[in-house]
C-alpha cells in the first residue's frame, strides 16, 4: 500500500464482450487433514514453482493455520474456526502467545469464543482496542516447542469502504476480507510487537506462516483468495471451497457475484486478473502491466515464487494493496488511459519481493517495503521505456518529496513519526530517491548484486534496515554511514 485516492475519477462504463467466462469446475471432494497433526507439506508443493519448492522442507517454525470460513447469504457476517500451531521459534520460553484481531480497528467486530491451548479452556486478555489478544499458556511453552490454539470466531464486516481505504468492507458488491483471523503477532527483539497501527499506512507485521483454508460460501459467487484452489464442492445452495496456501505471510479472500477472468502464463505461473464486465479493457492493460513487471523482478531479484497471481479490483480508495501472491487494485484507477494504473499495478507486483518474499515490520521500517517497492518501480519504467520512463517516473517521486518542500526528513522513521503528509512524501518520494542515491555511491553493478544478495539473505524471512546496511556495505566495500546519516536515520 498505498495512498488516499485523492479525487474518484468517473469511469466511462466500456462494454466489453465476455470473452473469458470464469470456468466453473466439477465438484471435487476436498481432501481431509486431521487437524491435531502439523501440516503435509506436500499439500503446498502445487502452489509453488519448481524452484521454489524446497524451501516446503525449511521453515519448520513456521505458524500453521487450518482455518475455516462461512460466509452468510448478507456477505456481512462470518463466523469462524481456527486452530494454529504455533511453535516457539525463540530462546527461551513464552508463557503467553499473542494474536491479532484487527477486524476491530478496521470498524468491523471480531469475537473470539471456545479458546483452547493444548485442549486446555484458557481465558484471553484482550487490550489495544480489542486488537491484541493475549493467550496466557497453561505451561510455558519452552524453546522449539509448539503450542495449538483452537478457538471460534465471529466477524461482523463495515458496509461502507470509508475506515481504512476499505480493506475489510462488504461494499459495491464486493466483500474483501483483510486480516480477518485472529492473526499470531510477531516475537522479536522487542518481545511480542504490537501497536495500534497509525492510519496512513499498513497493518500488518508478520512472519512466514502456511494456511489451509475452507470457505463455505453462496455457490453463485466468485471466490479470489490467496494460495492455490484445492477442491471444491457445492451442497445445496453453498459452495464449499478449500485453498492451501504457504509459505504466505497473510490470507485474504475476496467474493463477488460480478467477477470475469482472464489469465496469462509466465514461466510456471498464471497470473489472472479478476474485473466486471465493465472493466475489462482495464483489466487487460493492468495484466499486460503485471506479466511485464514480473519479467522485469523475475531477471533482477529472483523468480516470483508461487504458481499464481491474482489480481483483483474493489471499491478501496487506496489506489492498490498487495498481498501474498495476491494484488488489489482500485476500480477508480480500472481504465488503460488512466495515469495511475501501470505504476500502481508494477509498484504491487514488487511487493511480492519486497513485503511477501523478504518481510519488514511495516510499522517501525516502512521504507524497507515501500521505499524500496517505489525504487524497483523506478527501475521497472527504466527497463521498459528507457531515460525517458525513468524520468517520467522519477518526477513523480520528486513531485512527492516536494509537496513537503524538500525536507531533509529522515526516511528510516516509524509510520506513527510522520504526519499523513510526510509520510507519503518522504516514504513513497525521498525514500525511493535514496536508493538512487545509493545506487549512485555504489555503482550500478555492485548495487544490482548487492540488492539482489539482500533478497536471496532475506527470503521468506524479516529484513532490518541494519541487515540491509551491512550487506551493502560489504559489497562495495565502502562506509555507507555518511549517506544513511544523510538520508535514513534520524
Ligand atoms: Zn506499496
Amino acid at each position: 500500500m498505498k495512498k488516499l485516492l485523492p479525487f474518484l475519477l468517473a469511469l466511462s462504463l466500456l462494454a466489453v464482450s465476455c470473452q473469458f467466462p470464469s470456468p466453473s469446475p466439477a465438484p471435487t471432494p476436498l481432501p481431509t487433514t486431521d487437524p491435531s497433526q502439523p501440516f503435509e507439506r506436500s499439500l503446498f508443493r502445487e502452489g509453488l514453482i519448481e524452484e521454489s519448492r524446497p524451501i516446503l522442507e525449511k521453515l519448520q517454525g513456521a505458524s500453521e493455520y487450518r482455518l475455516e470460513f462461512e460466509i452468510a447469504a448478507d456477505l456481512l457476517n462470518v463466523t469462524g474456526r481456527e486452530i494454529i500451531h504455533y511453535t516457539n521459534n525463540e530462546d527461551m520460553p513464552l508463557d503467553e502467545v499473542q494474536l491479532r484481531l484487527f477486524p476491530n480497528l478496521l470498524g468491523g467486530r471480531m469475537q473470539v469464543t471456545n479458546l483452547v491451548a493444548d485442549g486446555k479452556a484458557v481465558t484471553p486478555v484482550l487490550t489495544l482496542n480489542d486488537s491484541l489478544m493475549s493467550i496466557p499458556l497453561p505451561t510455558p511453552l519452552e524453546p522449539g516447542q509448539h503450542v495449538t490454539l483452537g478457538m471460534d470466531f465471529s466477524l461482523t464486516v463495515p458496509d461502507t469502504v470509508e475506515l481504512n481505504y476499505g480493506v475489510l468492507a462488504y461494499a459495491e458488491g464486493v466483500l474483501t476480507l483483510a486480516h480477518s483471523y485472529p492473526m499470531a503477532a510477531v516475537y522479536d527483539d522487542e518481545g511480542w510487537n504490537a501497536e495500534i497501527p497509525p492510519q496512513s499506512g499498513d497493518l500488518t507485521y508478520a512472519d512466514i506462516s502456511f494456511f489451509d483454508v475452507t470457505v463455505t460460501a453462496p455457490k453463485d459467487l466468485t471466490l479470489v483468495a490467496v494460495g492455490r484452489e484445492m477442491g471444491r464442492q457445492v451442497e445445496g445452495e453453498q459452495q464449499i471451497v478449500r485453498y492451501a496456501a504457504g509459505p504466505v505471510r497473510d490470507f485474504y479472500l475476496v467474493v463477488s457475484d460480478d467477477f470475469e477472468s482472464i489469465s496469462r502464463e509466465i514461466g510456471e505461473t498464471t497470473v489472472n486478473f479478476y474485473a466486471p464486465a465493465d472493466l475489462q479493457s482495464g483489466a487487460e492493460a493492468g495484466l499486460e502491466t503485471a506479466i511485464r513487471a514480473l519479467e522485469d523482478f523475475n531477471a533482477r531479484y529472483g523468480t516470483y515464487p508461487y504458481t499464481e497471481l491474482d489480481l483483483v479490483t474493489t471499491p478501496t480508495l487506496a489506489l492498490g494493496i498487495e498481498y501474498p501472491g495476491m494484488i488489489a487494485i482500485t476500480e477508480r484507477i480500472m481504465d488503460p488511459k488512466h495515469d495511475y494504473l501501470e505504476s500502481v499495478v508494477a509498484h504491487e507486483v514488487g511487493h511480492q519481493w519486497f513485503y511477501n518474499l523478504v518481510g519488514n515490520d511495516q510499522l517501525d521500517d516502512p521504507w524497507l517495503d515501500e521505499s524500496l517497492t517505489q525504487f524497483i518501480t523506478l527501475q521497472y519504467f527504466e527497463d521498459e521505456y528507457g531515460s525517458n520512463g525513468y524520468q517520467g517516473y522519477r518526477a513523480s517521486l520528486t513531485q512527492r518529496w516536494q509537496r513537503v518542500d524538500n525536507k531533509p526528513i529522515p526516511v528510516g522513521l516509524p509510520v506513527a513519526d510522520y504526519n499523513g503528509a510526510e509520510y507519503s512524501a518522504i516514504v513513497y518520494g525521498r525514500g525511493a530517491l535514496f536508493f538512487e542515491a545509493l545506487r549512485k555511491e555504489m555503482g550500478i553493478e555492485v548495487f544490482d548484486a548487492f540488492l539482489r544478495e539482500y533478497t536471496e539473505t532475506y527470503a521468506w524471512d524479516i529484513a532490518t534496515p541494519q541487515g540491509l546496511k551491512s550487506l551493502a556495505e560489504a559489497r562495495c566495500g565502502c562506509d555507507l554511514t555518511p549517506l544513511f546519516d544523510e538520508w535514513i536515520d534520524p
